[in-house]
């Protein structure tokens, strides 16, 4: 039993119970899944059971799922592998467009592809963190290649118009990913009716291991060129023996998740509306950042006006685990460039924390943490 609370689940998700005891079982196989043996056969099946598994959670065909180290890798995969493929299949569409917003991995993998010719242009964010979907639909044109927009923002929990963009690029003949590694087991996710053509998730934002993710590639969309090559793993898109016990951990994570998505939900949602009364029982100064726009049941971020993040963040970093979105960079603090974008000045963004409520938190503990929080604001106040 930790003797801290953990509420910042946006970073990562305690593993499942269900998952552990799921991986501590495989990890007892010895099989490498490509062997022609029995012991092969059984890492295979266990590999191919989790696939389907992960597959159910989001309306896809297990033969879409292909596995990477998790959500970075996923989205490397998608936007380099497209942008490659655009090269040699789709030579007039040299743009590509994200939003101002989406996880390091996105923005540096787009930007890394300027060097092979691709346009990258960032859609903006309005003010309450979600996409300006005015704005995407101008820059959306038939020289688009790719647009990527995350599901869920990991600094704000703001869900996105992630249907709407969809329409948007398809319109112009445009492939769509999304980065949906904060919203798989949090949002019901159907692909099909979403209809977007790559999708990347993470296994340790949902309750399973890290070290593991899958990028669902839709079956009628091009395949991105593989970015790791050898042995031809994955149908040739990830070389790498698979591992089982990772994969079986992620599956287990998502067939638990499947079946608790809306208790979940319900869950986390008391325990946020139950800690935000008592921020406000105490009288403590705070702003929801995004407004009304939706978030993700139990995840948002506040700030606390003329207070530093950092230090309501190290004051109680050791009873209570929360995080904001900056950085730090050769010993300066940087604002997140996710609230800059939302157009708040500097000092503001150094005043926002944000919180995630998980499965596994308690009544209790939501109760405590905002006890930790009013303590250490009236102390950092006074
Ligand atoms: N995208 C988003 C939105 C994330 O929150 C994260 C994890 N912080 C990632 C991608 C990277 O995921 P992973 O840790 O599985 O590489």
């Amino acid at each position: 039993m930790a003797n801290y609370i953990y509420i910042d689940n946006f970073s990562t998700t305690p593993l499942s119970p269900y998952a552990l005891s799921q991986m501590k079982d495989a990890f007892s196989l010895t099989g490498n899944a490509a062997s022609p043996h029995i012991a092969g056969a059984q890492a295979l099946f266990r590999i191919n059971e989790a696939r389907e598994n992960i597959s159910n959670l989001i309306g896809a065909l297990s033969s879409e799922i292909f596995f990477t180290s998790g959500a970075t890798e996923a989205n490397n995969l998608a936007l380099r592998g497209i942008g490659q493929w655009g090269i040699l299949n789709a030579k007039e569409r040299n743009r590509i467009i994200i939003s101002d917003i989406e996880h390091k991995s996105v923005i540096e993998t787009a930007l890394s592809l300027t060097d092979i010719g691709f346009d990258v242009v960032k859609a903006p964010v309005l003010h309450d963190g979600t996409i300006d979907l005015v704005q995407l639909n101008e820059l959306i044109n038939d020289q688009t290649l790719l647009v990527s927009l995350m599901y869920v923002n990991n600094e704000t929990g703001v869900i996105q118009p992630v249907w709407d963009a969809v329409r948007m690029t398809h319109q112009h003949g445009a492939l769509f990913h999304c980065d949906a590694a904060q919203a798989l087991g949090k949002l019901s996710i159907d692909v099909l009716e979403l209809e977007v053509d790559y999708l990347s998730l993470s296994a340790h934002k949902c309750y399973g291991p890290m070290g593991i993710g899958a990028l669902y590639i839709a079956a009628d969309a091009p395949k991105p060129l593989a970015q790791n090559v050898g042995g031809g793993q994955e149908r040739g898109l990830r070389s790498g023996t698979e591992p089982v016990p990772l994969i079986v951990g992620f599956g287990a994570a998502a067939q638990e998740a499947a079946g608790k998505l809306v208790d979940d939900a319900v869950h986390s949602a008391r325990l946020s509306a139950h800690f935000l009364a008592k921020l406000d029982a105490a009288q403590v100064e705070y702003r929801r950042i995004s407004g009304d726009a939706p978030t993700i049941p139990g995840g948002f971020a506040l700030i606390f006006p003329n207070i530093s993040a950092d230090e309501i963040i190290s004051k109680v970093s050791k009873t209570l685990c929360i995080s904001s979105g900056s950085a730090c960079n050769k010993g300066a603090v940087v604002p997140s460039y996710v609230f800059k974008s939302m157009g708040f000045s500097d000092e503001e963004a150094r005043s926002i924390v944000r919180f995630s409520f998980s499965r596994f938190n308690t009544l209790e503990e939501a109760e405590q943490a905002s006890l930790i929080l009013i303590e250490a604001i009236s102390a950092l106040r006074s």
